[in-house]
């Protein structure tokens, strides 16, 4: 959105670049060249959309360290570490397919829960191969359980149509 009237007085607005300190719990940044709108006329500041995207983006990482949650780009070593892609590694964590896309390129902050799943594989042993251990057992029981199923129908089938 291009402003060129200050909507409150409607004097001309001209672009400036600010430095603005943001703090979240006790951990602070300062950002440079944040461009704004600013009125010649009463003095107030506007937004525009570059500042929504470059500072929010900025914005989300200090949340993520504040929180400690994981960065995005310890979310994409986490999963090359497995030498999953996103879509495999969605379906191996949950998450739905296009979720790590968006996790790693720091549009969406991953939730807590997530965010210990993701450090419970990073740093244990066994964690990977117990979800992919679950998941193979899931398709072998299912198999052998159809096995059993076919082979008690095959051999009930004489009594069972006499
Ligand atoms: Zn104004």
């Amino acid at each position: 959105m291009i402003i060129k009237i200050c909507p409150i007085c409607e004097a001309k607005v001209i672009r400036k670049k600010i430095t603005d300190t943001y703090t979240y719990k006790g951990k602070s940044i300062t950002i440079k060249n944040i461009p704004i709108y600013h009125c010649t006329g009463c003095g107030e500041d506007f937004c525009d959309e570059e500042r929504e995207g470059n500072v929010n983006k900025k914005l989300d990482a200090l949340y993520r360290e504040a929180e400690g949650l994981l960065q995005p780009q310890e979310i994409v070593e986490i999963r090359k570490k497995f030498g999953y892609s996103q879509e495999e590694f969605a379906e191996i964590v949950g998450g739905g397919p296009k979720a790590f896309a968006k996790y790693e390129k720091g549009t969406v902050t991953q939730s807590r829960s997530m965010d210990n799943l993701l450090r419970i594989l990073r740093d244990s042993t066994d964690a990977m191969a117990i979800l992919t251990n679950q998941k193979a057992l899931c398709t072998c029981e299912a198999k052998s359980v159809y096995q059993v199923k076919k082979d008690k129908s095959s051999s009930c089938s004489k009594t069972s149509q006499s």
